[in-house]
């Protein structure tokens, strides 16, 4: 019987709860459980939600819910008393009640062994051998597809289960093209077997993958036969079978299905998979059909989700995606709900977006993305003997010389390397421009405003802070411009990939390494760049050792420390610090990758076919990205700038230099207060005051510094026009090489700025883990420099 038809008062025992995957965890989050008693508070005909009682608690199911699960009522068990053989030999002076309990909690038991295994795979992939040589019938086993022309049904038992096994018509998709497909269709998701066993020909596995990837988007509980294994091993092919299991979700067992071979194997998951028992088993992943796709697949699953009744039956996120591929059988489910208007609407303009900027329609896009997973989790996990055919795609080409194991790495250095030039030397003249602008309004508002603070504010807080963040705009969006075009051809992917294996060394992903490279340029759009990566781990790692990856706003401070204190050989000492930062990322990540909580679960690199990005797609990414920049960034890093502008302006010191001014300021005396904490790295407050600053962004430390030093008011040898040389000449005089050797390292690693927390914030959404990473970094920073400062004596002492 099934719980939705318990009256009032009834009480019964649960066997099982049928439907998807997310529905059935939420119902035994709530308690549900195969052996648990259930009873019937309130179950009048009209009313919807049904409220029971369970393990204690009250709780109200809809209907359409309790529909989903079945039960063994005390009628039952009565009538089981009467007949069963086992019931029948209890002993005789046990109580009516107690009678009653042992007998529910026996049929529901007996139920709950019955198992119905449907199995699903592609024409002649050896499904009614497998059905025959299990239930032990001798259907008609054939080489030719369409044999099986509708369900057979057989019965076995095997250890204490009643295995049903359904032999479905073999299908390539679940589309609703065919009948058998949507007879396979209708199969699953109304019959509802326990368990789908997924029979894959291993001799044609590219193919045969196409219809699991559809029962990962169902969410069902499916075990893998890889059938043909012989055939598999025959040919000299590898496959990492359990990794596969891995990247897909779902266990995945060798079978031979001519002679047997795997067969008690397979139906021991089959088991296993049906009573929960392990729970590394199986998990439901999500086929990644790229960034564009899956804001459609979500638009869609949202307005579904608002729908009670197809949210406990159907997986709104496969429903949402057969909806966008215009599945005739899904529209015909979904022609009654009351969302169906926003439903349409959002389609047609989710269809059309993709035409855009994808330029092919919702539909291929998906199938696509499919054949893209499909790529990525074979390249991890499968190696053929030898090539059977020549290459002959043009993806088969490209990829023979950008895989290739020799010219991968040049070939990625060299890009890497021209989109950094691109990035800085195309982007300095529009840089230029802005820069320009700023100055010019900062002069023109600053005309038009009388003296006085308001005007310093606006002219030297506002204006000026709002400007460093907009100069950074053009290198953003160069940037991001050939990121998309990397990403939208499906280089990126294979760039991902060819890194794989060194970044899981150190505890990271493949996706981890651009976003780690792009940190060398600036570290925000290399911390938002790391949304690629499905890990939480791995992305909260990569977020976390980004900042050791010395940006271009440290690089005039090295630039003129290194020509200041080692002009024999500057360019040394720039690659030093870099390496610096460079091991200290890899052991940060060794590090935090023990800490961070393991969800590192794998997942499937996606290797889609290379494809012409479209000017639309390319342009919409860029403009996307340099949009998050501004507005993100804007608002906090605007706060900040008046806060540090308010720092160095308060309290005022009438008619005095700059220069007294910033030494007196609240800044200056920050400076001074910390000053005896930086003492043992060789820092003077100056320094101090200037690594302040720079908490704003690395640029402010040599231009605050550059203040400090100009009030001095002394002659500087080497005094040049300028201002670089001049305080160049300053530090010379007054710093020693050891010091700043510690000070180079010291702002290699310190607090990354305030863009890069706020970005660190927004993309971890949590101010716990930014601040962390802050104290991290400066205590990080502080240890290395204390270290140089102590070595650098030995080389040169005062
Ligand atoms: P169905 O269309 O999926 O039901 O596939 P069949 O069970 O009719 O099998 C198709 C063909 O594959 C038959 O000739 C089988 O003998 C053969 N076959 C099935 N399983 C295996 C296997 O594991 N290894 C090999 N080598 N052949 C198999
Ligand atoms: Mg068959």
């Amino acid at each position: 019987m099934i719980l939705s038809e318990l009256q009032t008062g009834e009480k019964a025992v649960i066997v099982r709860v049928n439907g998807h995957g997310s529905f059935r965890k939420r119902l035994i989050e709530m308690g549900f459980i195969t052996g648990k008693e259930v009873r019937v508070v309130l179950n009048a005909p009209l009313k919807d939600p049904i409220e029971y009682e369970i393990i204690g608690y009250k709780v109200s199911l809809r209907r359409e819910e309790a529909r989903q699960i079945e039960v063994v009522t005390e009628q039952e068990a009565r009538e089981a008393l009467v007949s069963d053989e086992h019931l029948q030999a209890l002993p005789g002076d046990l109580a009516e009640k107690e009678r009653l309990d042992k007998a529910l909690a026996h049929v529901a038991e007996e139920r709950h062994h019955n198992i119905r295994v449907a199995l699903v795979g592609n024409p002649n992939c050896g499904k009614t051998s497998l059905f025959n040589i299990a239930s032990g019938s001798h259907e008609h086993v054939g080489n030719y597809s369409g044999v099986t022309v509708d369900a057979k049904e057989g019965h076995f038992k095997y250890k204490d289960y009643e295995i049903t096994l359904v032999d479905l018509p073999g299908t390539y998709s679940l589309s609703a093209y065919s009948p058998e497909e949507l007879y396979v269709r209708k199969n699953l998701l109304d019959a509802m077997p326990d368990v789908v066993v997924n029979v894959v020909d291993a001799s044609n596995i590219e193919r045969n993958l196409y219809l699991t990837t559809q029962l990962i988007d169902m969410n069902l509980r499916v075990v893998m036969a890889l059938n043909m294994y012989d055939e598999l091993q025959h040919k000299g092919d590898k496959l990492d079978t359990k990794q596969l299991g891995y990247l897909l979700g779902m266990p995945v067992c060798p079978t031979v299905s001519r002679d047997g071979q795997g067969i008690p194997e397979l139906f021991d998951t089959v088991i296993k998979i049906y009573e929960q028992s392990d729970p590394h088993l199986a998990r439901h992943i999500h086929i990644n059909h790229g960034a564009e796709l899956e804001k459609s697949i979500k638009r869609l699953q949202m307005i579904l989700y608002g729908n009670e009744d197809i949210r406990s039956q159907y997986s709104t996120r496969y429903l949402a995606i057969k909806y966008l591929e215009t599945d005739k059988d899904v529209e015909k489910t979904l022609s009654g709900i009351p969302e169906i208007k926003a439903l349409q609407q959002a389609r047609t303009e989710e269809e059309n977006r993709i035409r855009e900027l994808l330029d092919t329609s919702a539909e291929s896009a998906i199938v696509d993305a499919k054949y893209a997973f499909i790529q990525g989790a074979l390249a991890e996990t499968y190696e053929k003997y030898q090539e059977e055919r020549p290459r002959r795609t043009l993806t088969d080409k490209i990829d023979a010389i950008v895989t290739n194991q020799w010219a991968a790495f040049p070939i990625f250095i060299l890009l890497l390397w021209f989109i950094f030039w691109a990035t800085f030397t195309i982007g300095q003249y529009p840089m230029d421009w802005i820069d320009a602008l700023v100055a010019w309004t900062g002069e023109k508002v600053g005309a038009l405003m009388a003296d006085g603070w308001l005007k310093d504010l606006v002219v030297d807080g506002i204006i000026a802070g709002v400007g460093s963040v907009l100069v950074f705009l053009p290198n953003i969006m160069i940037l991001y411009f050939f990121i998309s075009i990397m990403e939208d051809s499906g280089y990126m992917a294979r760039a991902a990939f060819i890194v794989d294996k060194l970044m899981h060394r150190i505890g990271l992903h493949g996706k981890s390494f651009i976003p780690m490279v792009m940190g060398f340029g600036c570290n925000v759009p290399a911390i938002m760049a790391t949304r690629s990566i499905e890990s939480r781990k791995s992305r909260l790692v990569t977020i976390a050792i980004i900042p050791f990856m010395s940006c271009a706003g440290r690089l005039p401070i090295f630039v003129l420390f290194a020509g200041a204190f080692f002009p024999s050989s500057p360019a040394t000492a720039l690659l030093g610090i870099y390496l610096l930062g460079i091991v200290l990322a890899i052991l940060s990540a060794l590090v935090l990758s023990k800490f961070v909580k393991d969800d590192d679960l794998p997942f499937v690199m996606e290797l889609p076919p290379y494809r012409i990005p479209t000017a639309k797609a390319t342009w919409r990414h860029t403009w996307e990205k340099g949009k998050q920049y501004l507005e993100k960034m804007a608002t906090t890093i605007l706060l900040f700038s008046i806060a540090i502008w308010f720092l160095g302006y308060f309290p005022r010191h009438e008619d005095a230099s700059t220069g007294y001014q910033q030494e007196h300021s609240y800044i200056g005396m920050l400076g001074k207060a910390i000053e005896p904490v930086n003492e043992p790295l060789g820092f003077n407050w100056k320094m101090d005051v200037g690594l302040l600053a720079g908490v704003g962004a690395k640029e402010l430390v040599i231009s605050t510094m550059g203040v400090m030093y100009a009030q001095d008011g002394e002659e500087y040898e080497g005094l040049g026009s300028e201002e670089d040389t001049q305080l160049q000449a300053a530090l010379k005089s007054t710093v020693p090489t050891a010091a700043a050797l510690a000070f180079m390292v010291f702002v290699l690693l310190y607090f990354p700025c305030i863009a890069t927390f706020v970005a660190i914030k927004n993309e971890t959404h949590s101010w716990w883990w930014a601040i962390l990473l802050a104290l991290y970094t400066i205590l990080i920073a502080w240890v290395c420099a204390f270290a140089a400062f102590r070595i650098g004596l030995l080389i040169w002492p005062i």
